[in-house]
């Protein structure tokens, strides 16, 4: 059972998508731990669950892992035990195995060829299996992430060099997986061969460093030197650095929610700017979806840039409409205190005098449940906003994401399960577009070297377990039991707009209706190997009956009025026909 304060912190970030981890190493460098405590500094954003780090002292790996902030973890005294020439780093959100410190990485363990030190980003598919098959042979397992099996591969018999076994073992990997590895001699980074998630290498006063983004580069004064290649290895020693091609070339399917999200605006991947994109992918929404309006603000801080290029696009005012609180820890405070408004408020504080009485334009990077936005458009209605326009610089989230990303089962989905129109209503906004896949992939610069299965479903990786987070929890439960003993779419209240973008919404509503379920582009950067599996749920009673696309069409056309209803009790509303955490989840 999860502790309350982590119970509150699940709740805090609930409707967010999180990502699973950030790694980082180092070799060379008489400061080592100490730049990978700062490494994990910079990468903090992708996991606040744990932090560990395994340094290469003069007796060999030694390493500390506990839960919560890097800053939390590792005071000066740990660091100093952890001193030598070569680290590797980690912090964790779980996607794969519970939050606890058991799972927290690096994993350290001592085999027959020595030590061995292993972070991993991203999750792996075939992780019951691998798994049944390295406890049939006798494995025991420590931990329930998906990371462990790594190690047991390494730890199988094996007539080659360390380098070899690596290049043999990752192969039997299949997923998403960014690795950082250190032994007694070399320190290893490995990248899937689709590169779904980045991995960076970087030069310090001559010492070669790895992080999953570029941001740690500029933190410990680093320079950039290129990215691993997807399906390459890269083993640093004190010889020098030296590259192997493990897997046959595979289409590149590098996440574009990095992009969208999850990196730093200042991370560089594959040679961008992540705040530039994102500005990008403002402006190509402000193009598909115009709107006259006041004032344009952002959810801070991924819709920040995006928000940024809207109001370029738009020739809008863009101006801060909310205040982050930095502050918010893991021990903030007790969660019978919190209910969903101020879980929201906590966050993000919203400053009533930027958006009463005028127009506004709302961009936001993301709608995964639906729940966060719902209470950010009641708070901004009560602040006396005229107008609320939701503008989303990605495509509607239809399909969970097996890849390391936690996002909720497709049932949860709130894009998976309603149509544009539907999740307008519900929000209670003006107009909404969400920008399309095309605009989407050419703001991200174009190309067909991008996953997007979360928007259209094709896997570049078949999904042989359709895995939730406690999968390696439920699968050892079994296994005990078994013993003898891509378009544009937009919803718009047609009175809000100017006549050029009440054109241009109409059509791209037509376009919706007759595409009301999820297709994949013919020109799709990433071929679907497999379909994804569809959500298992009963039909409740209160739900609106599947529409034709001409009935869609229609509904997007002729909202029901019942906005004022919806915004100014929203409880006594969700109770109702369209209770929001039945139907929305
Ligand atoms: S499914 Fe979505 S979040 Fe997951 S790797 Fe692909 S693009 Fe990224």
């Amino acid at each position: 059972m999860k502790e309350p304060t982590e119970r509150f912190h699940h709740q805090l970030a609930a409707g967010q998508p999180r990502e699973s981890c950030g790694v980082f190493g180092i070799h060379g460098h008489p400061r080592a731990s100490e730049l990978a405590f700062f490494g994990l500094y910079a990468l903090q954003h992708r996991g606040q669950e744990s932090a560990g780090i395994v340094a290469r002292g003069p007796d060999g790996l030694v390493g500390h892992n506990g839960m919560g902030l890097a800053g939390d973890v590792f005071t000066p005294d740990i660091l100093k035990r952890l001193d030598g020439s070569a680290a590797i780093g980690h912090v964790r959100y779980s996607t794969t195995g519970s939050s606890n410190v058991k799972n927290a990485q690096p994993i350290l363990v001592d085999y027959a060829r020595g030590q061995l030190a292993v972070g991993h980003n991203g999750n792996l598919v075939n992780a019951v299996a691998l798994r049944k098959e390295l406890e049939d042979c006798g494995s025991i397992f420590q931990s329930t992430t998906d990371s462990e099996i790594i190690v047991h591969l390494m730890a199988r018999p094996f007539n080659g060099t360390f380098e070899q076994a690596l290049a043999y073992s990752v192969q039997r990997l299949h997923g998403a997986f960014s690795l950082v590895m250190l032994t007694r001699d070399v320190l290893a980074g490995v990248r899937d061969p689709h590169g779904i998630r980045p991995l960076s290498i970087g030069i310090l006063d001559g010492a070669y460093v790895l992080s999953s983004e570029t941001c740690a580069f500029d933190l410990v004064g680093a320079k950039f030197v290129r990215d691993v290649e997807p399906g390459e290895i890269v083993f640093i020693s004190d010889k020098g650095i030296q590259s192997v091609k493990y897997a046959p070339q595979a289409r590149k399917a590098l996440c574009i929610f990095e992009y969208v999200y999850f990196a730093r605006p200042d991370s560089v991947i594959d040679g961008r700017l992540c705040h530039l994109v994102r500005k990008e992918l403002g402006r190509e929404l402000a193009r598909e979806f115009p709107v006259s309006a006041d004032v344009v603000i952002a959810v801070p801080d991924s819709g920040s840039s995006a928000g940024l290029g809207f109001s370029e696009e738009s020739g809008i005012p863009f101006d801060f409409g909310y205040i982050r609180n930095h502050y918010v820890g893991r021990t903030f405070i007790s969660p019978s205190q919190v209910d969903r408004d101020m879980k929201v408020k906590v966050k993000l504080n919203l400053m009533p005098a930027m958006v009463k009485d005028k127009r506004v334009v709302i961009v936001d990077d993301s709608i995964i449940r639906g729940t966060t936005t719902f209470s950010r458009i009641i708070e901004l209605k009560k602040a006396g906003a005229k107008e609320v326009h939701l503008r989303i610089s990605c495509p509607p989230t239809r399909f969970p994401c097996y890849y390391g990303v936690d996002f909720p089962s497709q049932e949860m989905l709130i894009a998976a399960r309603h149509t544009i129109a539907e999740i307008a209503q519900y929000l209670n906004v003006d107009s909404l577009g969400y920008l399309s896949l095309d605009g989407m992939v050419k703001a991200c610069g174009g190309g067909t070297h991008f996953c997007r299965a979360c928007y259209e479903g094709g896997y570049p990786v078949p999904i042989e377990e359709p895995s939730q987070k406690d999968i390696m929890e439920r699968a050892r439960r079994m296994r005990e039991r078994e013993r003898p003993a891509g378009v544009a779419e937009a919803y718009v209240k047609q009175s809000s707009l100017p006549q050029q973008a009440k054109t241009a919404a109409t059509a791209q509503q037509a376009k919706t209706a007759a595409t009301a379920q999820p297709t994949v582009d013919a020109a799709s950067a990433v071929a679907p190997t497999r379909a994804a599996p569809k959500p298992r749920r009963r039909k409740r009673k209160d739900e609106p009956a599947a529409q034709t696309p001409a009935e869609e069409k229609a509904a997007v056309l002729t909202p029901e009025p019942q906005a004022e209803r919806h915004a100014d009790k929203p409880a006594k509303k969700r109770k109702g026909t369209s209770s929001e955490p039945d139907l929305f989840g």
